[in-house]
């Protein structure tokens, strides 16, 4: 079976600095999965290449079998792989309503997602919608860059460090998005540095640390030991 996504020995540089060696990973379709790792794992430049906001050699990212690595983000957004950045990243003199919007340009043909779906799955926005959405608390923000991706109808959500400086209350909300998601047929990729909560979520999880990959499995294979030196190195 083709997977939904894989990459095939990527690199990537920023410069003359390599920030990833050689990851080799895959999604298969349905899948949730979690990419755990230290700050500076290289977790963000894995997501960066996949989205197409780093471009690689043609061959070293695939979606369905097909080379995605260098046609950039506009068309692996239109290809249905969307990205929520770590950060957030919102427009932040717009109102909640024009953020989401605005995710939903070039969106895949087909897909569940519309504002009334995504409001349904954030009652809050709704509420919100008129608002600046540099006006929302950070959990809100949250939930308009999820909101903001799925607008485009993806069939792969890449998410980047969701929890980052919210509460637990907030992020166990977050998360219970997620099963809808799931629902909706999308295939997730999530960053977590919370090992925890990524073993709790993903099918599988991948390790990384000094931009390679070093464990996999199922979150019910990994020992406790084993992920701890593949998170911080051997002691
Ligand atoms: P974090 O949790 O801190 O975001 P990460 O695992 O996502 O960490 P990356 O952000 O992918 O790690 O960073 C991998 C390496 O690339 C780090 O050494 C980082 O300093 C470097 N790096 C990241 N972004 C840039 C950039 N724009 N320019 C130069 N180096 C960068």
């Amino acid at each position: 079976m083709t997977s939904l996504i894989e990459t095939k020995g990527l690199t990537a540089f920023y410069g003359d600095f390599q920030a990833i060696f050689g990851v080799d990973m895959r999604l298969d379709a349905g899948e949730t999965i979690a990419v755990i790792g230290a700050n500076g794992a290289g977790k963000s430049t894995l997501m960066r290449s996949i989205a197409g906001v780093i471009a690689n050699l043609p061959e070293m990212v695939l979606h369905r079998g097909q080379a995605i690595g260098a046609i950039g983000a506009p068309d692996v957004v239109r290809r249905g792989i969307a990205l929520v950045p770590e950060g957030r990243k919102l427009f932040p003199s717009l109102s909640v309503e024009e953020n989401l919007q605005i995710g939903g340009y070039g969106r895949r043909a087909g897909g569940p997602w519309t504002l009334e779906t995504i409001y349904d799955l954030f009652p809050i926005l709704k509420e919100r919608r008129r608002y600046p959405a540099t006006a929302l608390s950070g959990g809100q923000q949250q939930m308009v860059a999820i909101g903001r991706a799925l607008m485009s109808n993806p069939e792969v959500l890449l998410c980047d460090e969701l929890s980052l400086g919210l509460a637990p209350v907030v992020i166990r909300d977050i998360y219970a998005a997620f099963s809808k998601i799931r629902a909706s047929g999308a295939a997730i990729i999530i960053v977590e540095q919370d090992i925890a909560q990524a073993l709790k979520v993903a099918d599988r999880v991948y390790c990384m640390m000094e931009g390679r990959i070093t464990l996999t499995g199922r979150p019910s294979e990994l020992e406790p030991a084993a992920i701890h030196s593949a998170y911080f190195g051997a002691d």
